[in-house]
């Protein structure tokens, strides 16, 4: 639906693909629609029936994107495996999955070929690659090559799944969520109004969140309902290669977690470049340091957007943008709620926090409670569970802590397991992260909590630098100091490299692990 309307509609708007060792692909939606029904009857040709799994590892490309719609255009069900996984995670999810293609690009094979003893189930493997890499596997560019002529697509119900994309497991084995036709269409239509992604035919999007995850958060699909020229950055998310597209393709809006963003705005700072004609940049998945949107504004007149999404929010939740009521008060005071806050109620997705005992919390902007959702695109039970996510009304406990204000914003001051317990008080590590992120030198900051006999829990603050920088623990709790509470002063200041999980976000499971007894430990 999405495509057929794509190539009516916006047939001949561009789309540019970087590819793994071969030069940038330029062509457009009409030219997609296309290799996806030739796409789609080489799946066929291959034994791909509705409701089959086929897997993907693979990253930002056409080819990825051709897959993503020949698939569930056949009713079959997309497997989007993780590639930053462990190999017995990545193994996991196939196998859990039970595909029986799995289709993955150049860079990965080394992995595949590894893989291969411990997938029983997968016989087909394709390369996503113009040339076969090896005698015995098949390669895309081939079997689409060998298709030609339209195609007569399958029909079937709105609630059919099209997607299974895992959690990233840092709690225990992934979990897998299963998004529907009618979740991804309708996740497309929220995210495409004004108040959310709000895009029009005159915008170039440029996912940097990526295809194997929660779909780039929808953008291959808010993208053509919208008519946006699509830019894909294939595996290469560094300052450079991103700066390179941005600049070349005339990118207006980007979206993608915030470690990227350091990285982007370390090498604008280093070239003494502006970043083209990007006019926003969407960031989620972990709290926004404020001093990254605060760069994104006042040195290249960026807008940043804030969003916060789980993969079994498909994943959009909500969303910072602004209203009148806030323009009222001004542009500093409008920047610092819209900073600070995630985002504000989003159409489709309700929202609710309880205390302890499941009863609503006031909207009252300071009391925190358990953050659930209900809605459309939201998860109602995992993929080969007998138990249902969400409880008989819909609602799923997300496993954040969050507090909504009056107008509906909403601000997460942690998930449940990263609250830190002192004294009975919480201390949100969220904040404190963020506080110490603004620190020059400080790269990435990372607070978890530690035993403290009085205390039960006290903070620890682990601080990565900039290459080069130097900062001293003196000079990180002096900058903090007017910033935060007396009680709130982390303990102990380590200064080390930060582990990241699959996503890019701060592995704070690691972290909690080596400096659970840092305070009690004898030295
Ligand atoms: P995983 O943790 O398995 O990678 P997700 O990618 O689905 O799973 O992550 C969802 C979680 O990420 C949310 O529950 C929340 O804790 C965190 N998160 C997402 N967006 C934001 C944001 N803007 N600010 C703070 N936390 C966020």
């Amino acid at each position: 639906m999405i495509l057929r309307y794509a190539r009516q509609a916006h047939g001949d708007r561009e789309i540019v693909s970087r590819l793994i060792d071969e030069p940038l692909w330029r062509y457009n939606y009409a030219g997609l629609a296309d290799r996806v029904e030739q796409a789609a009857k080489a799946l066929l040709r291959l034994g791909v029936k509705p409701g089959d799994r086929v897997t993907t590892l693979a990253w930002n490309t056409h080819r990825h994107l051709e897959v993503f719609y020949a698939v569930t255009g056949l009713g079959a069900v997309l497997h989007t495996a993780n590639p930053r996984l462990s190999d017995e995670q990545i193994a996991y999810t196939i196998n859990h999955a039970g595909s029986g293609v799995l289709l993955y690009d150049r860079n990965l094979a080394a992995v595949v070929e590894r893989l291969k003893p411990q997938l029983p189930q997968v016989g087909i493997f394709v390369s996503l690659t113009a040339q076969p890499l090896d005698d015995a596997t098949l390669c895309y560019e081939d079997l689409i090559g060998a298709e030609s002529g339209p195609l007569e697509w399958p029909v079937f119900g709105e609630n059919a799944a099209a997607f299974l994309c895992y959690t990233s497991g840092t709690t225990g084995d992934p979990k897998g969520v299963l998004y529907s036709h009618r979740a991804i269409v309708l996740h497309a239509m929220g995210a495409g109004l004004n108040a959310a992604f709000g895009f029009t035919a005159f915008d170039v999007v440029m996912p940097c969140s990526s295809l194997y995850h929660a779909t780039a958060w929808g953008l291959p699909f808010v993208a053509p309902v919208c008519g946006a020229k699509l830019v894909l950055p294939g595996d290469k998310m560094d300052g450079a290669s991103l700066h390179r597209l941005i600049v070349d393709e005339g990118v207006t809006f980007t979206g993608g977690v915030p470690t990227i963003w350091t990285m982007y705005l370390a090498y604008l700072d280093q070239i003494g470049e502006r970043p083209g004609n990007l006019k926003r940049v969407m960031i989620g998945g972990s709290a926004v340091p404020r001093a990254m949107a605060a760069s994104f504004k006042q040195k290249y007149e960026v807008e940043t957007l804030q969003i916060w999404g789980m993969t079994e929010t498909t994943p959009l939740g909500v969303i910072a943008s602004p209203t009148p009521q806030l323009a009222a008060l001004g542009e500093e005071e409008m920047q610092e709620v819209i900073w600070s806050r995630q985002g504000r109620l989003q159409f489709g997705i309700e929202l609710r926090i309880v205390d302890e005992g499941g009863s609503p919390v006031a909207w009252d902007g300071g009391t925190p409670g358990a953050l659930q959702v209900r809605g459309p695109w939201v998860v109602q039970r995992y993929f080969r569970q007998d138990k249902d996510a969400a409880d008989a009304e819909g609602w799923f406990d997300t496993g954040d802590v969050a507090t909504i204000d009056k107008r509906g914003f909403m601000r997460i001051t942690d998930r449940t397991k990263d609250v830190i317990k002192s004294g009975g008080e919480w201390i949100s590590s969220i904040d404190l992260e963020n506080f110490a992120a603004g620190c020059p030198g400080v790269k990435i900051a990372a607070v978890v909590a530690a035993h403290h006999p009085k205390w039960e829990e006290r903070p620890i603050l682990i601080i990565e630098t900039h290459d080069g920088a130097t900062v001293s623990k003196a000079d990180v709790l002096a900058y903090l100091e007017p910033k935060i509470v007396k009680w709130w002063t982390p303990d102990d200041v380590i200064f080390a490299s930060i582990p990241l999980t699959a996503t890019g976000k701060i592995d704070k499971k690691v972290l909690r692990r080596t400096y659970r007894d840092h305070l009690t430990a004898p030295s």
